[in-house]
């Protein structure tokens, strides 16, 4: 049924017998950097790598400040610590998300709270979250609490779903009506932009992930970025357990994090981040071409939406229904071409199973329909 399918893949891959979702690229400086880390000794969480680093991802994201961290999960952890979230708060998210999302919320305690997302962005829906809040909750004292559930909801974490930006003005002119921080979890969006500012730079905080399977890859990593210098200075606290400077003294002044991004980590993301541009550019190459073929084949690809600029991490398409997502599935996989579903809504997942929603229409619309195909590039 999908022979045409596979063959035009097969044929993007240069016929490689097996084809992975999506393979880091390492064409850089990636082998120099990381062997004058061994060289001078400073693998670990000191070393000059790591500034580096932070003020590539600054300058390239036009965020002010950038902070490295050991993952893009504490990232989002820290993130929503210093929003302010704490334990029996609630946050609102996308059920149609990777599972980090939720888990950092979880850490502190607190509870997410599911909103559906956009047919055409896969981000979170600021329609159904003007809707959810105008019927759910009410602003007191500048605090929005659920009026059924009675707790605080402290902060909205849109996730810019496979480098696709999210309706970032809309959401954030919601949010604005409800004294909520927007936290972006922009792990999947580094270089997408939307109407011409960067993913992440948008909401209080942004969050990148740099595991192997992302856009860019330190092996594992991540950073996160703001524009507000006091939370910045907080970010790195936090994340480098809380120890105060000094010559010798071991000061720590609160409960802190060990977080911290290795400079052998950041030795890779230094070179990476020379290559982004080019790894971008060839990513929109092979999506173009993708467009142009199911464009064709009549198949529903998932493009950037207007004044939306997306790196297209992961190629995606949208099928009929879920029987031919299963047998699309069956077949690409049989022949070698690695493909897979989307995620499982996270309130389909025990730990989030009694999480209130509004319903959620179009994620589990979506939940049946959406797969992703091969979308690595090579130099
Ligand atoms: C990758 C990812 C993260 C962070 O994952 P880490 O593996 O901890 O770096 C967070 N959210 C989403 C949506 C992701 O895809």
């Amino acid at each position: 049924m999908f022979n045409s399918t596979i063959s035009f893949i097969k044929e993007k891959f240069d016929q490689q017998a097996f084809i992975p979702l999506h393979e880091p690229c390492f064409a850089g400086n990636e082998k120099e950097y990381l062997l004058e880390c061994i060289d001078s000794t400073f693998v670990s969480s000191v070393g000059k790598f790591v500034d580096q680093f932070e003020d590539k991802v600054a300058k390239f994201t036009k965020a002010k400040f950038a902070i490295a961290t050991v993952n893009g999960t504490s990232a989002l952890h820290t993130a929503l610590l210093l929003s302010g979230v704490e334990k029996n708060d609630e946050v609102i998210t996308q059920a149609l998300t990777f599972i980090a999302t939720c888990n950092a919320i979880s850490y502190i305690g607190a509870h997410p709270v599911f909103v559906d997302v956009d047919k055409a962005t896969l981000g979170l829906s600021a329609e159904k979250l003007e809707e959810f809040l105008s019927a759910n909750t009410q602003v007191i004292n500048g605090i929005c609490i659920n009026k059924l559930s009675k707790r605080k909801i402290k902060a909205v974490v849109p996730m810019h779903t496979f480098g696709f930006p999210a309706q970032m003005e809309e959401l954030l002119a919601v949010c604005k009506r409800y004294s909520l921080p927007i936290i972006e979890d922009a792990a999947e969006s580094l270089g997408s932009l939307y109407k011409g500012k960067h993913t992440g730079t948008m909401g209080l905080f942004g969050v990148f992930s740099f595991n192997g399977n992302k856009t860019i890859t330190t092996g594992g990593g991540g950073m996160i970025v703001t524009d507000d210098l006091e939370l910045a200075k907080k970010a790195k606290h936090l994340t480098t357990t809380a120890k105060i400077p000094h010559k010798w003294d071991f000061v720590h002044n609160q409960i802190g994090y060990n977080y911290r991004l290795p400079n052998v980590n950041a030795a890779i993301g230094c070179a990476q981040m020379e290559m982004l541009p080019k790894i971008i550019a060839k990513k929109r190459a092979l999506a173009a071409d993708y467009k142009e073929y199911f464009e064709l084949q009549k198949v529903n690809f998932v493009t950037e939406q207007k004044e939306s600029l997306a790196n297209y991490w992961l190629n995606t398409l949208i099928l009929n229904d879920v029987n031919e997502r299963n047998s699309f599935l069956e077949e690409t996989n049989a022949q070698g071409v690695m493909t897979r579903p989307i995620w499982k809504l996270m309130n389909h997942l025990p730990m989030f199973n009694k999480a209130q929603t509004d319903g959620l229409e179009n994620s589990k619309w979506l939940e049946e329909r959406v797969v992703n195909i091969p979308s690595s590039v090579k130099f």
